[in-house]
């Protein structure tokens, strides 16, 4: 059996700010088939092009950047400042579960600094739940080509920006994974988003992308006793998966979780 890992964030680098090394991660260490995708093609995230301009640039900075990890990058097509969970997103992030069969999904925290991420949280925590379902889009009447998930997929949440929510209370990772082997890789997936560094110069005062990762990867890193890490919690409502396969798979740094797990 394939096993195959998804990230679902709203805009194009989000991906490669907050999950991409315990992606590639999974990928070298356990030959995981890896999928990207956005909520939308990050259509304002330019003062110069026109929406539709900044849209292409980025579509394909975030191919560029699943590539060089031979991952995968996916679309779907909301728009910047507009994710908002209602049907059409809903049903296109089942589409994509069930076409791409994740075991795992990484997303939003449900509290971040910014409505696209905790809109796009909410969403692709819904449709963990729907895609197994049979009825939420193959009743009578509908046509879908891939059938329901077998079951629902675990669920993580990344850290928000920061590591705060919009009240600047800190959100702690209740558990955190070790990318210092991955940080390379990761940091070569973000340089592919060339248009973002000269767009949050200007509007967010970062002056570099790269930088500002490694500075957070090396926060979490910290924490956890080694150079860069990326931390995270889990979806542990009734009926999602409980066991911490990642945590399992490529090793926990926190002795907090791994006393309660004894
Ligand atoms: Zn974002």
């Amino acid at each position: 059996m394939i096993n195959v890992a998804l990230a679902v964030l709203a805009h194009p680098d989000d991906a490669e700010f907050l999950c991409a090394g315990t992606l590639v991660r999974l990928q070298q260490e356990h030959g995981w088939v890896i999928h990207v995708a956005t909520m939308t093609p990050g259509d304002c995230g330019s003062a110069e092009h026109t929406p539709d301009e900044i849209a292409r640039i980025r579509r394909a900075e975030g191919h560029a950047a699943a590539l060089a990890i031979g991952a995968t990058y996916h679309c779907l097509e909301e728009r910047d400042l507009r994710v908002i969970y209602s049907e059409r997103p809903l049903e296109r992030v089942v589409r994509l579960f069930n076409r791409v069969r994740p075991a795992i999904v990484f997303t939003h925290s449900p509290d971040d600094y910014h409505l696209d991420h905790e809109q796009t949280s909410k969403i692709v925590r819904a449709a963990a739940f729907a895609a197994p379902i049979n009825n939420f889009l193959h009743g009578p009447g509908h046509f879908e080509a891939d059938k329901p998930l077998d079951h629902i997929p675990h669920v993580y949440y990344c850290d928000p920006l920061e590591g705060k929510d919009s009240f600047g209370q800190p959100i702690q990772p209740t558990f955190r994974i070790d990318i210092t082997s991955a940080i390379e890789a990761k940091s070569r997936m973000l340089e592919c988003h060339e248009s973002q560094r000269a767009w949050l110069r200007k509007h967010h005062g970062v002056d570099n992308l790269v930088d500002s990762m490694k500075d957070w990867s090396a926060t979490q890193g910290k924490a956890g006793g080694v150079p860069f890490a990326e931390g995270f919690r889990q979806h542990l409502g009734h009926s999602y998966p409980q066991d911490n396969v990642v945590g399992i798979l490529l090793g926990k740094l926190d002795k907090y979780n791994l006393l309660n797990e004894v």
